[in-house]
């Protein structure tokens, strides 16, 4: 393979490993940003289902809170008492319902009417007022006037000529006394404000009713929502903006929880912004996922130019081991192995192209070795296969098959004669003597030609006919060239020789 491309397929193979260590560098930082981004997704969706549960509960506590306030009142036997003629004295009122009840749990209407809606008696915001301003109020909880009756007269067992209430499960741990399960409860859109209600009949504390007040008496009691309650929920619950709107008015950005009956158009949710713990997560993690990704960038990049380098070092060692096992070391021409593959290849193509061999060997040259040295004689080797290579240039091939032998396969191109010139020329560059520290070193060729197909189309019959035409060359005595034609009518070029 030609340099040129075994450079080319080796820097695309470091390409390559920069590509794959790109690769999973980018592998790595989408993964930590998908792992990111799902943490801050379940975050926010746990944030949210734990904050409609919360809001939930919370909504579900008031009611409670107010089933226990209106409780103080309708599960007593004192009002119970009071309403043994259907009516409650002035002072009770006053002291009971107007003053404390009022202002301490804020009840916007206290109505107290019976199983056919007739008013009793109604409070509105602490004071009382005419029973049919009481009466039109009533028509928003109707239904769970009528709930709460069914729950009444579902817990109602006869007993002792009387009635009484089925007795309540009480738990030794609770801390606020059991209540009969007879009250019916919402929130409820009323007079514009979003209001808790509570409906229950008054019962006595002992649960006894006697036979001729079967026909309870219900309180109602209506609570809405006050700024200072919504504030106080927001706080414990550690929302913002909450606040209660029809299901399709519900502010962009929030989240809601429907607080009425939702199946109706008139739906009401209690809606809020969103704490996003995602965002917490999300501004928490940010800093250590992005140094995370830059050292894992870093370590790819590191990886990267380390295998690259190695990767790139391999490659020029094999590629200088390949060339040395071709190349002479001491002249860099092609070595026996070399030639031996440029031959062949020239065999197999011979039909086409014919093509020359030239088995050069040096004459004399051990001298030099002896009389100079080893160095000196390794000069002139290197000297000469300079000026063979140019010589030759690209009309052939010049190899050092060892020691002072020299071949050279001139190419098709090339005519004999010109082959012969050549030959000529070569023995003439060897004989230009050689500087080597201040001598000049002497040396001559000799050469011996074969010409392919005429002489042989394998090596095994070309090779030996040019090496014997070399021999024929040197006993002929040195620095001359001899064909394989010469062994075959050796009689015809000596002769040619002497007339030349
Ligand atoms: P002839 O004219 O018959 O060719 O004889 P010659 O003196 O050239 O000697 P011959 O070709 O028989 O032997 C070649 C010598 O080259 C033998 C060896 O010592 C020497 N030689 C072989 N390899 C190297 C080398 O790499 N460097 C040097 N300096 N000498 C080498
Ligand atoms: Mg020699």
């Amino acid at each position: 393979m030609a340099l040129g491309a075994k450079k080319r397929n080796s820097s695309r193979a470091v390409l390559g490993i920069h590509a794959a260590c790109t690769l999973v560098a980018f592998l790595i930082v989408a993964s930590l940003a998908f792992v990111l981004n799902r943490s801050v997704t379940e975050a926010d969706r746990f944030g949210l289902t734990a904050e409609r549960k919360l809001v939930e509960s919370e909504m579900q506590h008031q009611v409670d809170a107010v089933v226990q306030y209106q409780a103080e009142l309708s599960y007593w036997d004192k009002s119970f008492a009071q309403l043994a003629d259907r009516t409650f004295t002035d002072t009770f009122v006053k002291q009971e319902l107007t003053d404390w009840l009022w202002r301490d749990f804020g009840f916007s209407w206290m109505i107290f009417a019976d199983a056919s809606d007739r008013t009793l008696l109604a409070v509105e915001n602490g004071r009382k007022v005419d029973n049919e301003m009481g009466g039109r109020t009533l028509k928003w909880v109707e239904d769970l006037i009528e709930k709460a009756n069914d729950r009444y007269e579902a817990a109602l067992v006869a007993k002792g000529g009387g009635w009484a209430l089925q007795s309540i499960q009480s738990d030794k741990d609770a801390l606020v006394a059991p209540l009969p399960n007879i009250h019916a409860a919402d929130l409820r859109m009323i007079e514009g404000k979003m209001s808790i209600v509570v409906v229950q009949a008054v019962v006595p504390k002992t649960m006894g009713i006697p036979a001729g007040r079967r026909k309870p008496v219900f309180m109602i009691t209506i609570k809405p929502f006050s700024e200072r309650m919504i504030r106080d929920m927001e706080d414990r619950l550690g929302i913002s903006n909450l606040g209660f709107s029809p299901l399709r008015q519900v502010p962009k950005g929030s989240i809601h929880v429907a607080v009425s009956d939702c199946s109706q158009p008139a739906c009401m949710v209690a809606a809020w912004t969103p704490r996003a713990p995602g965002s917490f997560v999300r501004s928490e993690t940010l800093p250590s996922v992005i140094v995370i990704a830059m050292l894992a960038a870093l370590i790819m990049a590191f990886i990267a130019a380390r295998f690259g380098a190695v990767f790139s070092a391999l490659q020029n060692s094999e590629a200088e081991n390949r060339h040395l096992a071709k190349h002479d070391r001491l002249t860099g021409l092609l070595n026996r192995s070399g030639f031996d593959d440029v031959l062949h290849a020239s065999l197999a193509k011979v039909k086409d192209r014919p093509f020359s061999l030239l088995c050069l060997d040096l004459d004399k040259f051990k001298a030099v070795n002896d009389t100079y040295g080893h160095p000196a004689g390794d000069a002139v080797l290197k000297a000469l296969a300079v000026r063979f290579a140019d010589r030759v240039a690209d009309r052939g091939v010049v190899a050092r098959l060892g020691g002072d032998e020299f071949t050279i396969i001139v190419n098709h191109t090339v005519s004999r004669a010109d082959v012969m010139t050549l030959a000529n020329a070569l023995i003439i560059d060897a004989q230009v003597p050689v500087p080597f520290e201040g001598r000049l070193l002497r040396v001559g060729s000799s050469i011996g030609v074969a010409f392919a197909p005429e002489h042989g189309k394998i090596a095994r019959e070309i090779v030996p006919l040019a090496d014997q035409a070399l021999y024929l060359a040197k006993n002929r005595g040195r620095n001359r060239v001899q064909t394989a034609d010469d062994l075959i009518h050796p009689e015809r070029s000596a002769q040619t020789e002497q007339a030349a």
